[in-house]
């Protein structure tokens, strides 16, 4: 049968994780499967019923600390089932549940159309949706979870099931940022947007005007529309460090200036910004770790008054000697804030700002001091695209939002098959007391 040869044995390639998965050391996976096809998909499922094994699901397995634990699972490596396709009329693009962002962008780009995606393209697509996502166009467009339509995935009992706004809607709405875990995604359809005309780029600085730099562009990020979406930018670290504004704005050369004029008046070293194709959004967040193992860390923020950025450039700056490999401020709100628009599990981010650090593991305890320092400031949640996965439940979701997930993966994986990236999915046996009845 085709299904052994999707299994694969102890020893084989695919038993190494990436050297950026926050696997726990050392850690390997009972089984390895790299399934072909959908039928594929439901014979390695109903196989790990069969060996008591339950299933962990990587498309990149970069994802950022999602993975949980692997011993004694059936690690299912969604990479073969590829491909997008685009229905230019619908503005809808299909992808396979092994698909990277620049999958979507390459279908969807020569029609002049861009996915609500994030900055990176080589992350996948199905990880990014279950667990949120925000990229260049989500101040004016929303999460990147919103943006889909519909998904289809193999449940625990093997079924291939279709979920949309139609049918199986509690499940569907559980699959827009609710974190995952309940089953592997074989497709997904995603609106794609027109963004009209975009300029974007990136303004560099050298590291020690990190100061100046980024109370400027905390000043800027109070006054600019929702058409324009930025991050500041200690990227390097050390010797290598240097101080980026890197800016997307849906607008037309003129307001572009206009909008720009505050950050160029800081006299830049280098200007990047230029009027750019949606294919262009892929190339434009540099990439600075390469393949190097990463701790990762995040902090959701409330807002960013000019006294958390002195505390913020305190331990991440020029004075501290740029500790961490990577660290970003990212401009949040506008419609990633709209509660109104609010319709899958996540909806809205109800914050003004994103901290993604990435340090070498060995600098783990500066990034954690770093957002133990900027708590103060926190929004009180925190963003499942990041998380750690030793946070508390009670951090991740509210407690309404808990128990509707919970109903879904009982009723969809009732025996806990699935490795959730989060507690707050697991343990269906012995459900904590918030949990509340089945709704
Ligand atoms: C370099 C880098 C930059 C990033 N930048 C951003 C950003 O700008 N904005 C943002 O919002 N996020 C960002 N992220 C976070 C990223 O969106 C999430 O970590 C996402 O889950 C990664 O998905 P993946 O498939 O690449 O990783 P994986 O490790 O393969 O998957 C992560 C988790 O998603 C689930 N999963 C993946 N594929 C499937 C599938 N086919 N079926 C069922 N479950 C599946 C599993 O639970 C898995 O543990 C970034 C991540 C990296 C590594």
């Amino acid at each position: 049968m085709r299904t052994i040869d999707a299994i694969l044995r102890p020893g084989a390639d695919a038993f190494e994780p990436h050297p950026q998965a926050d696997v726990p050391a050392g850690e390997r996976p009972a089984a390895v499967a790299e399934p072909v096809s959908v039928e594929e998909v439901q014979a390695v499922v109903r196989h790990a019923a069969r060996a008591g094994l339950r299933i962990a699901v990587h498309t990149t397995g970069r994802g950022v600390r999602q993975t949980g634990r692997l011993a004694d699972t059936l690690l299912v490596r969604t990479g073969a089932l590829g491909g997008a396709r685009l229905d230019a009329p619908a503005r809808i693009v299909r992808a396979g549940g092994g698909s990277v962002w620049a999958d979507v962008t390459r279908v969807a780009a020569p029609a002049g159309l861009a996915p609500i995606a994030i900055p990176t393209p080589t992350v996948g697509v199905a990880g990014t949706v279950l667990a949120g996502g925000v990229g260049w166009l989500s101040r004016r467009h929303g999460l990147t979870s919103e943006s889909l339509r519909a998904v289809e995935l193999v449940t625990a009992d093997g079924r291939l099931v279709r979920a949309d706004h139609e049918r199986e809607r509690d499940l569907f709405w559980a699959l827009r940022g609710g974190g995952g875990g309940l089953g592997v995604v074989t497709a997904v359809e995603l609106a794609v947007v027109d963004p009209g005309p975009i300029h974007g780029g990136t303004l560099r600085w050298p590291a020690a005007r990190a100061r100046d730099v980024l109370h400027a562009w905390r000043e800027w990020t109070l006054e600019v529309p929702r058409e324009v979406t930025s991050m500041a930018r200690l990227a390097g670290g050390g010797d290598e460090a240097a101080t980026l504004v890197e800016a997307v704005l849906l607008a037309d050369a003129p307001a572009a200036d206009a909008l720009l004029a505050p950050l160029r008046a800081l006299d830049p070293a280098g200007d990047g910004v230029r009027p750019l194709a949606p294919a262009d959004l892929d190339a434009l967040h540099a990439d600075v770790l390469g393949g190097r193992p990463v701790h990762y860390d995040h902090l959701l923020l409330h807002d960013l008054p000019a006294e958390a950025l002195d505390v913020f450039l305190d331990v991440a700056g020029p004075q501290a000697g740029f500790p961490m490999l990577d660290v970003e401020l990212r401009h949040l709100g506008g419609a990633l804030d709209d509660r109104g628009r609010r319709s899958g599990a996540l909806g809205s981010l109800d914050a003004g700002y994103l901290l993604v650090v990435a340090a070498a593991p060995e600098r783990a305890d500066v990034a954690r001091d770093l957002v133990e320092e900027l708590s103060p400031w926190a929004a009180g949640h925190i963003f499942l695209s990041f998380v750690a996965p030793d946070t508390p439940d009670a951090e991740v979701s509210p407690a309404d939002t808990r128990r509707r997930l919970w109903a879904v993966r009982a009723l969809h994986d009732p025996e806990d098959r699935f490795v959730a990236p989060l507690g707050h999915l697991t343990g269906v046996a012995a459900p904590p007391a918030d949990r509340g009845p089945l709704g």
